[in-house]
């Protein structure tokens, strides 16, 4: 099986958490799927073909993650969803 994915998420994804933890605000689901759709809609979306959900490259991957754009939208991304939490 192959699937179409959108690495920027996955990257998002596994920093989303720790994001809102600096920030010090609500992590209830809707607020982390806020966080994450606010910082999604300013990055641009990096599609893989990949077998199984896997096999994409561990080093485009920690490249992505350490990228310090990411970790800037993410975190403007979690002060907007903070002063105007959708709950
Ligand atoms: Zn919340």
């Amino acid at each position: 099986v192959k699937l179409l994915i959108n690495l920027m998420e996955e990257v998002v994804s596994s920093l989303v958490d720790e994001v809102i933890q600096k920030a010090d605000m609500c992590g209830c689901d809707r607020c982390r799927l806020d966080v994450m759709a606010v910082s999604l809609n300013h990055l641009p979306p990096r599609y893989v073909v990949s077998d199984k959900g896997k096999a994409f490259s561990k080093a485009d991957f920690l490249d992505m993650q350490n990228n310090v754009s990411v970790l800037r939208e993410l975190t403007r991304a979690a002060e907007v969803v903070r002063s105007h939490p959708r709950h």
